[in-house]
Parts: C-alpha cells; sequence; structure tokens
C-alpha cells in the first residue's frame, strides 16, 4: 500500500515552501509559454529547460527525438540501482504554428497566451518536482530512481512521438518502469486512467477520369468517396458511443465538366478499447475497398484504386479505479482535500497504457479552459493544491517498495 499522507510531517517544510513559491512558479511558467514550441519544433523550450535543470544540478540528457531526460537517482546505500523506475513525463510542444504570437495578458486572475496551461503548467510542475527531488530528505528516501521526461511531439500529428520514443528506449534496455505518470494542463481533481485511442487516415481514391460526356462510364473517384462516406455514416451510428467514426475533411475532383481523377477523405477513429478501434478501423477499409469495387464494376479496366495513409495513430489503453496507481492518485488527491474524479483523455499516458505499463495522467494545479485556442486562459487561484498533489504522488511512487 502507498501512503502519502502519513509522510506528511517530514514533507510539511518542503510543502510549505513550494506555497510561498507561488510566484516563482507562475514567472517560471510564464518564461516557459513565451518560448515557442510547435510540435515539431520544441528545441528552443527545450533547451531553455534543459538549462535551468542544469543550473539546479542536474544531469540532463537530450535523446534522438530532443525529449529532455534527467534522473534522479536514491542515495541510500541500501537501494539496489536496478530497481524499476518510476517515469513522469510532461509534453513541451504546443498546437500553435510558429507565426502565432505568444503574448501574455492579464485580467484579474486569469493570465492570457497560447499553450499557459497545456502544458506550460505541466512544465513548471515538472521543474518543480526536478529541485523537490533534488532535496536531501527526499533522495534518501527514495527506493527508486524517479526518471523525469519532457517529451516532444505529444499534440495532433506529432502522434505521441517523444513519450513513443522513450518508451522504447527504455524497452530496448530492459527497463520495465513501475509507473508512469503523464503531467498535463492545470487541476487538481482528475485522474485520467483510460487513455483514448485513436486512428486518422486520410484515404485517398485515384481513377484514370475523363470527359464527363464522353467517358461517362468511368469509374469515378468522387462517387467511390461519396459512397464511402454515406456508408461510413451507418458505422457511425451503429457503432457509438464505444467508437466514434468521423469523416472530418474532404476533397475531389478537377474540372467541372470532367470525370476526375482524384478525390479524398480524412477519417478520424476513436474509443477507449483497444480491440473496438481495431474493428472500427478494420471495418473502415472494408468499406473502402467495397466502394471502390461497386464503383469499378462497370469498367473492370479502368478500375479505380484506394490508398490508405495513416494520419495518426494513438494507442488505447485503461487500468481499473481499484488499481494501486489510481488508488495513490486518489490518496494524495484527498490529502489535499480534493475529491478525486475519473477521467479518459488522449496523453503521453496513452504509451505507457497500451503496453501494460500502469499510467495515468494527472493536472499540475490551478484551473483554466479553451486550450489548443488562442483564448487559452490559466487561472492560478488554489494553484499550490495540485502542485501538491502532484508533489506528494511523485514522491510517494519513488518512495513506494512495489505498486
Ligand atoms: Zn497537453
Amino acid at each position: 500500500m502507498i501512503t502519502t499522507d502519513s509522510e506528511r510531517d517530514w514533507m510539511s517544510p518542503i510543502l510549505g515552501s513550494w506555497r510561498a513559491q507561488r510566484a516563482w512558479v507562475l514567472a517560471h511558467q510564464l518564461a516557459i509559454v513565451r518560448t515557442a514550441a510547435p510540435t515539431g519544433n520544441e528545441s528552443a523550450r527545450a533547451a531553455l529547460l534543459q538549462r535551468d535543470w542544469h543550473h539546479w544540478g542536474h544531469i540532463v540528457a537530450r535523446d534522438h527525438v530532443g525529449n529532455v531526460i534527467t534522473r534522479v537517482q536514491p542515495t541510500s546505500m541500501t537501494v539496489e540501482h536496478d530497481r524499476a523506475p518510476v517515469v513522469c513525463l510532461a509534453h513541451l510542444d504546443t498546437v500553435f504554428g510558429a507565426d502565432v504570437p505568444l503574448t501574455v495578458r492579464r485580467d484579474g486572475t486569469r493570465t492570457y497566451c497560447p499553450g499557459i496551461g497545456d502544458n506550460g503548467r505541466g512544465l513548471a510542475a515538472m521543474s518543480v518536482l526536478a529541485r523537490v527531488l533534488q532535496h536531501p530528505a527526499v533522495r534518501t528516501r527514495l527506493r527508486r530512481a524517479v526518471e523525469l521526461v519532457l517529451t516532444v511531439g505529444e499534440e495532433g500529428e506529432g502522434n505521441l512521438r517523444g513519450a513513443t520514443r522513450w518508451f522504447d528506449d527504455a524497452a530496448g534496455r530492459g527497463i520495465v518502469p513501475l509507473a508512469a505518470v503523464a503531467i498535463d494542463g492545470p487541476g487538481d481533481r482528475s485522474i485520467v486512467h483510460h487513455a483514448a485511442g485513436s486512428r486518422r487516415w486520410r484515404l485517398t481514391f485515384t481513377g484514370v477520369g475523363g470527359h464527363s460526356w464522353a467517358n461517362a462510364a468511368t469509374p469515378n473517384p468522387v462517387h467511390a468517396a461519396g459512397a464511402c462516406i454515406a456508408a461510413i455514416a451507418r458505422l457511425a451510428e451503429a457503432s457509438r458511443p464505444y467508437g466514434v467514426v468521423t469523416v472530418t475533411r474532404m476533397q475531389g475532383g478537377e474540372h467541372l465538366t470532367g470525370v476526375p481523377m482524384q478525390a479524398w477523405i480524412d477519417v478520424d477513429m476513436r474509443s477507449l478499447d483497444p480491440d473496438r478501434l481495431r474493428t472500427l478501423s478494420d471495418e473502415v477499409r472494408r468499406i473502402a475497398t467495397r466502394a471502390v469495387q461497386d464503383e469499378s464494376q462497370r469498367m473492370p479496366t479502368q478500375a479505380l484504386h484506394v490508398a490508405i495513409t495513416t494520419l495518426g495513430d494513438r494507442p488505447a489503453g485503461n487500468i481499473d479505479d481499484r488499481h494501486p496507481l489510481v488508488i495513490a492518485a486518489a490518496s494524495a488527491t484527498r490529502a489535499v482535500g480534493r475529491e478525486p474524479q475519473s477521467a479518459s483523455a488522449s496523453t503521453d499516458a496513452n504509451v505507457p497504457l497500451s503496453r501494460g505499463i500502469p499510467a495515468i495522467a494527472i493536472g499540475a494545479g490551478g484551473s483554466g479552459s479553451a486550450s489548443h485556442t488562442a483564448d487559452e486562459w490559466y487561472d492560478d487561484t488554489d494553484s499550490d493544491i495540485g502542485l501538491e498533489r502532484v508533489i506528494r504522488l511523485i514522491v510517494a511512487l519513488g518512495m513506494a517498495e512495489r505498486l
């Protein structure tokens, strides 16, 4: 059993000092969000944090994809160094392109800036963890290493690239973490232990095309795409609520008076259940093949083709609310006076969850909204509560003999 609240006595000076440093944490958060980090171009923000962490006495590495990694080892002589580590992740990237102005605006208790909560808050909390874990009172109590990883490519078409790389590398070294915790956005209640999986495909239909009068019988990619959309709409009806499939974009044709040579549709599929996600994508593939066959029947010599390109692939996975990791997170939540809430989302925790490694995602304190928009805001009121929850949980996991 992992305890978080019985440790209150020795931890209270450390927690108290972070309550007193709320202004520093917010200033650090603002410095982070003012440094642009579009998905695929996170190096300036990575360098900023690498420099700070180095300054605080950490050995900080960058891996081949650009993740920033530091490992805090226990100092106790009685701990074997090959114990499964606890890994804590926060994504560096934002959905905003390099052209989006990162202007900070205050309005009452709210601070507006693209990326301020997601994931400026999570990154600021990781810096606090980096400093807390350096504390001698913490390090002597650790029973296993805690690895802090700032990941690249979490958002959108980044496809959890950084987290995937870290878990691939760890597996290559024979390391199976005890638990993984993603720190993502504000909040002090929710515990994400269901990872929503998603697949995003582009289906491209191609044919020889022709004149719309002279070659009227030529198989038509736009017609095939239309039939495919109609069938996907029926599949969507049948799959809800356990699986969601949506045609999100479409384009096709070249001329007003020609049988088109090409059409494409983008399909977004989601589910909490990995098997259902697989079934859903098998169905979409079957529907596309069928649409092409039906349209090509008239003139098999000019048969259409369909190509499927993967635009996004995020694996699903989950642990239930009686899992020791969820119980530990719930206990840390109650220890700070909040009522825990189960949640589902798509975060860096998808990667470990899909590989059978216990993982959750939690917020890093404060509140906020409008993430992924230029109007994103963050409210620092009571932010020390969520930050204390993060510290309690990670220290408790680092001190745990087992899960
Ligand atoms: Zn995020």
